[in-house]
């Protein structure tokens, strides 16, 4: 056979795995490489030991309200090692079924870094041999990104904020995106003083305005200080201490700073430059509806190419790839209507045009807007209250955003995707019957258009 291999896969996180696991499924001759541990950023330091963060710290705030109904409640307190070690042992559970699952497939499953050293070969960096592939797809994801400022060396990211040897007293987190708002609550959760330090003047740049405004005001009534329109000049550590001089002059001490200020496509020292693999300013790789880069042997999916660079989406490129080079039927994913969340407490989860993007968008947008306090706070006394906007395309009728900030908001936008997907109508909504008591129930009772407080509106 001319090849070692039909295919190639660097990287064994979402989109690879799914890619080497349903290519061995067909029969396609496939290895794997993988440099850390499988599973990837969503398994082994993302999506999944966030979840569970955030269910641990959530239980913080449980413990509190369970007190109005009726339980009598201990001393509350919080041992982070044991949290650590049982997430520890979840993941690595998880990390055997990925590399099993491509395994019993029929795939060959490699531990150790592999950079491309030609348009059909690969070189394993430990085992120090080379193997060829008819396609090699590159799957290595990302890294964080910190800002260089001096004493960027004392800062930690997300990676390292899943194994921190004690919660520190203080934690300033640099940023405002998914993780920054992710992290700021779980470790208020858990009892830490927290700082959020951003440079912009709203958190969660891109998410419609009255979530983004309604989401810091319950971050602050939380306990969590935002600090807008700063950013770390320098950092400096005595004593155990850091101490953070940012660019408005003022100088904030604490225990650990955190970036969480965007990540970068792992393309760095792969040898794509030198095969002449188109790669944009920040190292993506460029790809068309093939998954096919400029060299057309070499295809990439995921996050190195730096699209929307969330799970559910790598793991359709996956899909995408094998159908568009395994089986003759291109299918790009189609992103619109995606659902996403963001793990805060209370949640956002969010699908669609937000109302600023609509109004640019569309004619005419109708909006529909509901606050109330969710029953379970009623009792306990949490003020935090739920928030649900619905945006409207006025000459259609078609629902064409939805938003909300509340308990179980993620799970909400999962299923509210499969109706704007289908197009439904605010009439359809109007047309279904509620679920009570629910807070989804207020999705379908939404009569009101809401009305800018000029035009006389509330
Ligand atoms: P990855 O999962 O990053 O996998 C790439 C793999 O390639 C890694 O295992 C890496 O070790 C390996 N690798 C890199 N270079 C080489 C090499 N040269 N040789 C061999 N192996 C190599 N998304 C969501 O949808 N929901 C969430 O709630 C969510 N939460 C997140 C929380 C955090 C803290 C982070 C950081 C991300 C989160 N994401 C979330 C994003 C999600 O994790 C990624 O979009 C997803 O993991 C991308 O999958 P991928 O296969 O492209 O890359
Ligand atoms: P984001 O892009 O979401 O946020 C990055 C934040 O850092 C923004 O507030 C940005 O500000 C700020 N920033 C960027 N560069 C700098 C800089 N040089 N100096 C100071 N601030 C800076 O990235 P994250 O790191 O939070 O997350 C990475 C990706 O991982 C997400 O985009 C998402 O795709 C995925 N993810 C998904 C999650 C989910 O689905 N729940 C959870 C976690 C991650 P500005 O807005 O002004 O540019």
């Amino acid at each position: 056979m001319k090849f070692d291999y039909d295919l190639f896969v660097i990287g064994g996180g979402s989109g690879g795995v799914r890619s080497a696991r349903l290519a061995a499924g067909l029969g396609v001759r496939t290895a794997i490489a993988e440099e850390y541990r499988f599973g990837g950023t969503c398994v082994i330091r993302g999506c999944v030991p966030k979840k569970l963060f955030v269910y641990a710290s959530e239980f913080g705030h449980a413990i509190d309200d369970a007190r109005a109904y009726g339980w009598t409640v201990g001393e509350k307190r919080f041992d982070w090692k044991t949290l650590v070690a049982n997430k520890d042992a979840e993941i690595e559970r998880l990390s055997k079924l990925y590399s099993n699952g491509v395994e019993k497939a029929g795939g060959t499953v490699i531990r150790d870094r592999a950079e491309v050293v030609g348009p059909h070969e690969v070189r394993l960096v430990r085992e120090d041999r080379t193997l060829s592939a008819e396609r090699i797809l590159i799957a290595t994801g990302g890294h964080p990104f910190i800002p260089e400022i001096p004493g960027r060396e004392h800062a930690i990211t997300s990676n390292e904020a899943f194994h921190l040897e004690a919660l520190p007293e203080k934690i300033v987190i640099v940023g405002a995106g998914y993780i920054a708002v992710e992290f700021a609550c779980i470790f208020r959760g858990l009892g830490v003083e927290v700082e959020l330090m951003y440079r912009g003047a709203e958190v969660l740049r891109g998410f419609d305005h009255d979530l983004r405004h309604g989401l810091a005001e319950i971050m602050r009534g939380q306990g969590i200080e935002i600090t807008y329109n700063t950013e770390p000049a320098a950092i400096e550590k005595s004593g155990g201490r850091l101490a953070i001089m940012t660019t408005q002059g003022t100088s904030v001490t604490c225990g650990a700073v955190m970036f969480a200020t965007g990540r970068q496509p792992n393309t760095e020292g792969l040898g794509l430059q030198k095969l002449g693999v188109e790669c944009g300013w920040n190292g993506r790789i460029a790809v068309d509806d093939w998954y096919r880069s400029s060299v057309p042997s070499i295809h990439a999916v995921g996050d190195v190419t730096d699209r929307v660079n969330l799970t559910p989406v790598a793991i359709r490129d996956g899909v995408a790839f094998i159908e568009a080079n395994y089986k003759n039927n291109p299918m790009p994913v189609d992103l619109a209507y995606l659902p996403t969340a963001v793990f805060s407490q209370p949640e956002i989860g969010t699908v669609g045009y937000t109302e600023e993007q609509a109004r640019e968008m569309f004619r005419s947008v109708d909006i529909y807007k509901s606050s109330f306090r969710p029953m379970k706070n009623t009792l306990s006394g949490r003020p935090e209250r739920t928030f649900m906007k619905l945006v409207v395309d006025a000459e259609t009728d078609k629902v064409v955003g939805a938003h909300i900030l509340g308990p179980d908001a993620a799970e909400m936008a999962q299923v509210l995707a499969i109706s704007l997907k289908l197009g439904a109508r605010k009439a359809d909504f109007d047309a279904t019957i509620a679920l009570h008591p629910t807070a989804a129930e207020e999705l379908v009772t939404m009569r009101e258009k809401w009305q800018p407080p000029s035009a006389g509106g509330q």
